[in-house]
């Protein structure tokens, strides 16, 4: 069944949305959550086995298909890419319901359908769109995000990988780093030196790469948490239709943008530090520890509560701006900052409530498992623009500060 050409009130879609989630997957809540029982790991990057990683892939591809073919895969969507052309209020009712079922997890999805499919739907021309879109919303295909250079980071504009013209193509060489999931990628944004002669922020070209053309190799990179979610990418003349430019030629610094901005929207909407069944775990892993009574450790999971909520609504208020077509603007910097802030601060107490159960693994259910999410902190204060970067934006752009002195 599909709801896309009959414009459903709220309450039918929600009927249509729970009737198409029930055929398929157990409900899970809170209450559900016995300390004990099931899986402990509790990550913020991910840790899995390439083995392990194919498996979620395949199961996440699947629930995505079936999702999209539901009409629920790109509710907001033009009907024209395959989306179903329904309100904001429609996408939130679905969210709502299909967060109560255990479907799989879909964060392989996060990066191209979160930041690379906003940013084809926004530059693109149609025959991309339309070649693009639809798959990537339906999981057929995944994007990755390919900015970061070994010497250009915050400094995203310094970048070196170069595009020069041939013909109807484009052939790109360079080196990227940093780039999460590229290893089950098919198609990478890519920003491009195209005129190294003009000022570093213009100049800049945005393209849209087959990660499996030739001369495109992808090297994990180890983490130190255990895991390799992100790799270097290295082009060597890779060749990319003209076709696929997002934006103008020497344009793609304000692509570049609206892609930051969904990047920021996506991590600062990420639950606030620990998502809402993992506070229930927090909560549960400080009885079990016996410091649940305590009025220190009472306060401060309390606190980490309120802020992680505040961070939600702050994000939750820059996508609604973005709904009614207004630019998003320090909110998301603001969100993000918040979120990773209330990280640090459950590695903090996790740190005091666990002493040595964090560093060593005796075995012993929920207790160790914290370590993985503690490793993984400093990398989300680092990804999508750096703590210390968000903290210059809202200074600039909230605050009025004088910017900041610019190195000759
Ligand atoms: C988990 C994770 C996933 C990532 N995924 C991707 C991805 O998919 N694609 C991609 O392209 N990139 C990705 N990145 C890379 C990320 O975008 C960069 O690491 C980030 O932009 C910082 O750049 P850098 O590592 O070069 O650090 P640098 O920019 O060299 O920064 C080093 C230090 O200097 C500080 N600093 C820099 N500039 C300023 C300033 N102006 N004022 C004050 N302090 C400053 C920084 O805060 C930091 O502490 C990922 C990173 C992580 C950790």
């Amino acid at each position: 069944m599909t709801i896309v050409d009959r414009n459903p009130s709220i309450e039918d879609f929600k009927a249509a949305a729970t009737a198409f989630l029930d055929t398929q997957f157990e409900r899970r809540s809170d209450e559900a959550f016995e300390w004990g029982k099931g899986d402990d790991r509790v990550g913020v990057l991910e840790e899995k086995s390439p083995d392990e990683e194919a498996i979620e892939l395949a199961e996440a591809k699947a629930f995505k298909a079936s999702e999209f073919d539901a009409g629920f895969g790109w509710i907001t969507g033009p009907s024209e890419y395959g989306g179903s052309s329904l309100s904001a209020a429609h996408e939130r009712a679905y969210r709502e319901i299909s967060s109560e079922y255990a479907t799989p997890n879909q964060s392989m999805f996060g990066i191209g359908l979160g930041m690379v499919a906003p940013t084809i739907l926004a530059h693109a021309i149609p025959e991309v769109r339309e070649r693009y879109l639809r798959s990537m919303h339906r999981g057929d295909i995944v994007g990755c995000q390919l900015f970061s250079e070994p010497i250009a980071g915050s400094d995203l504009a310094g970048i070196q990988t170069k595009a020069v013209l041939d013909g109807d193509e484009w052939i790109v060489t360079g080196q990227k780093v940093w780039t999460s999931g590229a290893h089950y990628s098919d198609i990478g944004e890519i920003i491009t030196r195209t005129d190294p002669e003009k000022p570093k922020h213009r100049g800049l070209t945005m393209l849209l790469v087959d990660m499996h053309a030739p001369g495109v190799e992808i090297r994990p990179l180890r983490q130190m948490t255990g895991g390799a979610s992100f790799n270097e990418v290295f082009f060597d003349e890779v060749r990319v239709p003209t076709s696929h430019l997002l934006g103008d030629v020497d344009g793609g610094w304000s692509v570049a943008l609206t892609t930051l901005m969904n990047e920021r929207a996506a991590i600062g909407g990420g639950g606030g530090g620990v998502g809402t069944m993992s506070m229930t775990r927090f909560i549960e892993l400080a009885k079990f520890l016996g410091c649940a009574d305590d009025p220190i450790t009472r306060q401060r999971l309390a606190d980490i509560y309120i802020r992680g909520s505040v961070a939600r609504f702050t994000n939750l208020r820059a996508m609604a701006k973005i709904r009614l077509g207004q630019l998003p603007g320090p909110e998301m910097s603001i969100a993000k900052l918040a979120l990773t802030e209330n990280m640090s601060l459950i590695s903090q107490l996790l740190g005091e409530m666990l002493g040595p159960r964090m560093i060593a693994d005796t075995g012993e259910w929920g207790t160790y498992a914290w370590n993985e999410f503690v490793l993984g902190v400093p990398g989300m204060r680092i990804a999508g623009g750096t703590d210390e970067v968000m903290r210059n934006i809202v200074g600039e752009r909230v605050l009025g500060l004088p910017k900041e002195p610019k190195p000759a």
